[in-house]
């Protein structure tokens, strides 16, 4: 089961969240059929939003993060709650794997440059949206850049995705995220930034056995640290045949009324888990009835 937990120096400087984000990555993979920059790319993302989820305050809202670049990955995004629970897709799951000269998945030139759309959905009101280049393509470096423009808060972020190189499965995902508060003094920095450089990466850590928890310490070695919060999060696609059912309803009665005359039905596939809705011809005259009185 995924974890997110947050940590937070007992003087209020330093906020950490960290997650093992390993079955939400593995599920992704198996869902959209990624290829191994894919995964990557989708899985660092999917633990990305999870994290900034976790941090909107009212139950009611979402966070939407899309990068759209143009290498060969296509757009990507992924959609988190309040709670971290989270789903995504990539354009081409298929994208071609390259590598850089260490052997480190080749990320940023799948993804390309272009543009990081970030989307604060509150449940009420204006959604908040803020747009940036994409800085490096690596994910993690593109968030950090994000915080820093359009959020004014000093942050390093980390993700990492380990995948089998002879099986191309997910075997490790994880993310953190260390955040300056206001009442961070220069002394305070200087042992982050401390820290942040004899850290190892984040799937090395995993895979040292090391929890959330351990990577929040590791994080905040030499602060007095106390845990805020711990919860668990999925992979999660909250869609239903009802909800299919009410698009469908919203489009104009011509176009139902050819998918009747010249498809006798319908069918829909959900972008992030990939389920499959079909619409008898019975199902669509019976939406056409109701819009029509
Ligand atoms: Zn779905």
């Amino acid at each position: 089961m995924d974890k997110i937990i947050r940590c937070i120096t007992s003087d209020g400087a330093v906020m950490v969240s960290a997650i093992d984000s390993t079955d939400i990555a593995y599920k992704a993979s198996v869902i959209h059929r990624t290829s191994p920059v894919a995964s990557a790319a989708l899985g660092r993302l999917l633990s990305a939003a999870s994290m900034m989820g976790a941090q909107l305050k009212s139950a009611k809202s979402s966070i939407n993060i899309r990068f759209e670049g143009d290498g060969e990955l296509g757009a990507f995004m992924a959609v988190a709650d309040s709670y971290g629970n989270v789903k995504g897709f990539v354009t081409n799951p298929a994208c071609p794997t390259t590598h850089y000269e260490n052997g480190k998945l080749n990320v940023a030139e799948a993804v390309g440059a272009g543009i990081v759309s970030v989307m604060k959905d509150f449940g009420e009101g204006e959604p908040y949206i803020g747009k940036i280049p994409i800085v490096s393509g690596e994910i993690a470096e593109d968030i950090t850049n994000y915080y820093a423009t359009s959020e004014q808060i000093p942050t390093v972020c980390a993700l990492g995705v380990l995948i089998d190189k002879e099986s191309e499965q997910v075997l490790l995902s994880g993310g953190l995220l260390i955040q300056l508060l206001p009442g961070a003094d220069d002394s305070t920095i200087d042992k982050i930034e401390a820290n942040v450089g004899k850290l190892d990466s984040v799937t090395s850590m995993l895979a040292k056995g090391m929890s959330a928890l351990d990577m929040c310490k590791a994080a905040l070695d030499g602060f007095e640290v106390e845990v805020l919060d711990e919860f668990e999060v999925k992979y999660v696609c909250g869609c239903s045949k009802e909800k299919i059912r009410n698009l469908i309803a919203a489009m104009p009665v011509e176009e139902i009324q050819a998918m009747i005359d010249e498809n006798h039905g319908a069918e829909a596939n959900c972008r992030f888990c990939n389920k499959q809705y079909t619409f008898s011809e019975g199902e669509l005259s019976a939406i056409l009835t109701e819009k029509k009185k």
